[in-house]
Order: structure tokens, then C-alpha cells, then sequence
């Protein structure tokens, strides 16, 4: 297994350091900052998940936290559900596992919030269990590794992936490797311009030195004014979570506010869909005083 020892030995001297990486292994740590790297940076998840952990040092505590309270501590994370879906995870932990978090994939997978990707890096990184784990940057390395590739963009399907990881991956280290995968995607074999003469697995890569530069278009996504609704619906939750506990704010106010301007009539329709949509999603409360953060 000379891949595994080259990118485990690059690993443990290049290796990035971040806080759910480091101290004693804690399969709730593990849990709670893959829910929160779901679609944060590790940047900002770095500084958001001490403040968290302070305040929810345990599952028993996270299961017991009301939503304004849980929304209050995901501040600066964004999409907000995630919190109420991952206080509900807790809960049922607590309520049928006894507080223990579960080592099993397919346990973890029927929990609220827990997807196929978060169940296979939690099972993986708290308890080392030999599983594949494909995000962004593991899909780019393996396709890179498992043919030649003509383009930075080219991807292979994930059966292939899959198929290829299992032949790969060592026995006893699979946390160690996914985390060496996951840091060389994300700073040597990178989306654009991977730096193939410093790569530890190079010799063995039929891609090396070959792929051809291209940008992948982006999807676009719902807009408002210019922006994506998704930064709308994390600004009126900012402006809400900025108020004392139980305060209310008129809708309009709410808006004037998020916006920074007030709100036209054609905006009215938008707007309703944005509440009732937050309200749906169980992060704001509407009563016949205004809009709140949800209890
Ligand atoms: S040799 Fe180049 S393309 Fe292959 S894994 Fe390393 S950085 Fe990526």
C-alpha cells in the first residue's frame, strides 16, 4: 500500500489543523461540526464551533435547546434549519440510543438532517469505521486517480468512485485517509490548477501533469434584487436574531431593516413566500404582534 504510506506521510506533516480535528475524538464534536460544514467554510466553522460546544457541551444539553436558542448559537453559519435539524437529531438520540451517538451508517442516515455524505464522515471520523466518504474534494481526487483525465472539471460517476475508494482506503486508517483525501483535494489537487510536481501521489496518478484548465458554470440560483434568496432568508433571520428574546417586528419593519429599504408593493408577494416559508421551517414566529425568532 505505498499510496496509503506517501499520502498519509504527506498528510501528518501538511495536514490542515482545525478544532474537530484536534484534543480527544468525541463522536458529538464529530456529529455537530459535519452538520455544520454541510454548506459552511471550515473558516467560519472553526470559529462557530467552540462558541457552540460551550454552550451545548453535550448531546443531553443540544436535545433540551428551544429554537430561538439553537438559532441564536448558529450565528454566522447560515442556513438555519440545519440547527433545528440537528437539535431534532439529538433528540432522538437521546430518546432511543441513550444519549450514545450511533456508529452505524445506516442508523446515523435515518437521522433528521443526516444525509448519505454526513452519515458515511461521521461514522467514519468519530469511530474510524472503514466506509467510503465522497465530497467535493474526494470525487475530484479519485476521478483523478482512477483514469486520465482531459479536463480540471472531469468527474466520474460515484459507483465508479465508490468503487475505486473500497480498493483503496487502508484497513485501520480510514479516518486518517479520508482526512489526507479531503486536505489534498482542497489544497494540492485543487479545481483549477492542481500542483501535480508537489503531489504525493503522482506516481501512480494517470493524470498527472495532463488535465486542461476549465471553469465550471455555476447553477444559477433564485434572486432578489441581485442576490441569491438564500442570503435574503439569512439576513432576515440576522436582523430577528439581533432583537432581545420575544421581541416582535412588524413585517414591514423586519424587511426596512434586512434591506435597508422599504418595502414596495410589488415586493409584497416575494416577501409573504419568504415568511411563510421561514415559518414552515420553523425558525420565526408569527403571532398578531409581528414576526420573532421561533421559541
Ligand atoms: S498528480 Fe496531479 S492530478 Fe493527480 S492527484 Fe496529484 S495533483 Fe491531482
Amino acid at each position: 500500500m505505498d499510496h496509503a504510506r506517501s499520502l498519509l506521510r504527506w498528510y501528518r506533516k501538511h495536514g490542515r489543523t482545525f478544532p474537530w480535528r484536534s484534543g480527544k475524538l468525541d463522536p458529538y464534536v464529530v456529529l455537530v461540526s459535519e452538520i455544520m460544514l454541510q454548506q459552511t467554510q471550515t473558516s467560519r466553522v472553526s470559529e462557530a464551533l467552540p462558541r457552540f460546544l460551550r454552550q451545548f457541551p453535550t448531546v443531553f444539553d443540544l436535545a433540551r435547546a428551544g429554537n430561538g436558542e439553537i438559532i441564536r448559537q448558529w450565528q454566522g453559519m447560515g442556513y438555519n434549519s440545519r440547527a433545528l435539524r440537528l437539535r431534532d437529531a439529538a433528540k432522538t438520540i437521546v430518546r432511543e440510543y441513550d444519549g450514545v451517538i450511533p456508529s452505524s451508517p445506516e442508523i446515523l442516515l435515518s437521522l433528521p438532517g443526516v444525509g448519505p455524505y454526513t452519515s458515511a464522515a461521521v461514522a467514519c471520523f468519530a469511530f474510524n469505521t472503514r466506509v467510503v466518504v465522497l465530497d467535493v474534494n474526494v470525487r475530484r481526487v479519485y476521478s483523478r486517480l482512477v483514469k486520465r483525465q482531459k479536463y480540471t472539471t472531469d468527474v466520474e460517476p460515484d459507483e465508479v468512485l465508490t468503487r475505486f475508494a473500497e480498493s483503496l482506503i487502508p484497513q485501520r486508517t480510514s479516518s486518517q485517509w479520508h482526512h489526507a483525501v479531503m486536505d489534498l483535494g482542497a489544497t494540492i489537487c485543487t479545481a483549477r490548477a492542481p500542483q501535480c510536481t508537489v503531489c504525493p501521489l503522482a506516481s501512480l496518478c494517470p493524470s498527472n501533469n495532463v488535465l486542461q484548465s476549465v471553469s465550471r458554470t455555476r447553477k444559477k440560483e433564485p434572486e432578489f434584487r441581485g442576490k441569491p434568496q438564500r442570503i435574503w432568508r439569512g439576513r432576515f433571520i440576522e436582523v430577528l436574531r439581533g432583537q432581545k428574546p420575544h421581541t416582535h417586528l412588524r413585517p414591514a419593519q423586519l424587511f426596512a431593516l434586512a434591506t435597508q429599504s422599504p418595502l414596495s408593493a410589488h415586493e409584497e408577494e416575494w416577501f409573504t413566500a419568504v415568511l411563510n416559508r421561514l415559518e414552515a421551517d420553523g425558525l420565526i414566529l408569527r403571532t398578531r404582534w409581528g414576526v420573532r425568532l421561533a421559541d
